[in-house]
């Protein structure tokens, strides 16, 4: 019979998804760019942000669709996915609140 340990409270930079190693405890939480592109469905097409042709890229949203006018979808390559979720992370962290990837083109 071990003795039951109190629960160590969660470090604040850890995602609730993340599962508690102990291993890393004074290292960062930060994903691998493998691990935060998985998060989104990628298709062949032109990233509007860099206007890049003909990369992978995946839909974060759309623009228009107001008024009878067709819905543009708004697609972005993995490049600058990796960018904005540096940047949320960075955002996240300085207001205290959690980073969870995978959330681009949505509410924080
Ligand atoms: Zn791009």
């Amino acid at each position: 019979m071990s003795d039951s340990k109190p629960v160590s409270p969660v470090p604040p930079d850890r995602p609730a998804w993340l599962p508690e190693t102990g291993a890393a405890r004074a290292a960062s939480y930060r994903l691998a760019p493998p691990a935060i592109l998985a998060f989104y469905e990628w298709e062949i097409g032109t990233c509007f942000m860099c206007r890049t042709v003909n990369r992978f890229v995946t839909a974060i949203g759309a623009r228009g669709g107001e008024g009878g006018e067709e819905a543009v979808p708004l697609t972005v390559c993995g490049s600058c996915v990796l960018a904005q979720e540096e940047e949320r992370r960075a955002r996240m962290i300085r207001s205290g609140r959690r980073y969870v990837p995978g959330r681009i083109g949505q509410p924080e």
